[in-house]
């Protein structure tokens, strides 16, 4: 965000709306449950949302108290913006583009300026303090079809909510360097048959966390994941660019293909790797943890 125009343009531009005790920047979950307080602590709070939630890609959220059945993103985002207009918050849809503190005034004051989802002009907020609740941006893995892979649960960004979910299952850790090793000695807690994945960063495995993996019994496969194949409610099959030798660990083999080709091959001797072990999953996927979130 930036404050930049001259005094002139700041003239030009239509005047804010009544002055808020709280713009809250952001209408995920942070936003709208700051929102819900806010009001019930009878401050005039206002929620600008630009509507990409990292929270709407929950395919079933099953660590939220109150849900014990579980909950999807997009579901829960609707009964907190239900929430918080019971208690009365006005929820806008549209990007903040600038924030300034208000120079010309006594109390402190800070001037927003916003563009409506709709198309309208760009509009003005005021408010004495402001919820910066915008969420992080996810550094995601280079794959092929990803967003489908994450809305139905193959890929997975997070162990802490979703290592319950793949408990016993197969699943493999897209990481490199010592932070893909803690995560993939954390994921083993959850399941005796782990694999470090890459996409196509160089591992940089030293001695000592190879002994670790090796120890845990944590598969490592370096050369890089190309390609996730999902199937019949399963991943089928993850293709590498060049030919692995036996993991010991392969499965029934990618139906499609000539076998003894070499890109047959890989994809036969990582196959099976993330389904159950009688090859379906169900609804909660297998789970390959993707490592690098911010
Ligand atoms: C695939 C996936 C599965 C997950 N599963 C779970 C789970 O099972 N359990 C769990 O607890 N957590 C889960 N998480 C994490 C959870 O989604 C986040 O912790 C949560 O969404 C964070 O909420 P937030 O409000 O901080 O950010 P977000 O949900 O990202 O919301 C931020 C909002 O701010 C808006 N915004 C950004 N910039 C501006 C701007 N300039 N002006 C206006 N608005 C702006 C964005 O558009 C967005 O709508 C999962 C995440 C992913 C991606």
């Amino acid at each position: 965000m930036a404050s930049s125009k001259r005094a002139s343009d700041e003239a030009a531009e239509p005047l804010p709306e009544r002055e808020r005790d709280c713009l809250i920047v952001g209408g995920g979950p942070a936003g709208l449950t700051a929102a819900v307080y806010l009001a019930r602590f009878r401050r005039d709070a206002l929620v600008i949302d630009a509507g990409e939630p990292r929270a709407a890609l929950i395919p079933t959220s099953r660590n939220c108290p109150g849900f014990p059945d579980g909950i999807r993103g997009p579901d829960l985002l609707r009964a907190m913006r239900a929430h918080a207009d019971r208690f009365g918050v006005a929820v806008l849809d549209g990007t903040v583009t600038r924030l300034a503190i208000d120079e010309t005034s006594r109390e402190t004051r800070f001037l927003a300026a916003w563009r409506p989802q709709d198309g309208g002009a760009e509009r003005r907020a005021a408010a004495r303090t402001v919820l910066l609740a915008t969420g992080v941006v996810d550094i995601e893995p280079r794959l092929v079809r990803l967003e489908r892979a994450i809305r139905e649960g193959y890929v997975r960004h997070c162990p802490i909510c979703d290592g319950y979910e793949v408990i016993g299952r197969r699943i493999g850790v897209i990481g490199f360097g010592s932070g893909g090793v803690e995560e993939a000695l954390f994921v083993r807690t959850y399941s005796a048959d782990v694999t470090l994945l890459t996409l196509g960063e160089p591992m940089g495995l030293d001695d000592d966390s190879r002994r670790r993996l090796e120890a845990a019994g944590v598969g490592i496969v370096e050369e890089p994941i190309v390609e996730i194949e999902i199937d019949e409610g399963k991943i089928s099959c993850l293709q590498t660019e060049q030919p692995q030798p036996d993991l010991g660990r392969g499965g029934a083999g990618c139906d499609r293909g000539d076998r003894d080709s070499p890109v047959a091959t890989a994809q036969r001797l990582l196959n099976g790797l993330f389904g159950d072990e009688d090859g379906s999953i169900g609804g909660g996927g297998s789970g390959i943890r993707t490592h690098g979130t911010v």
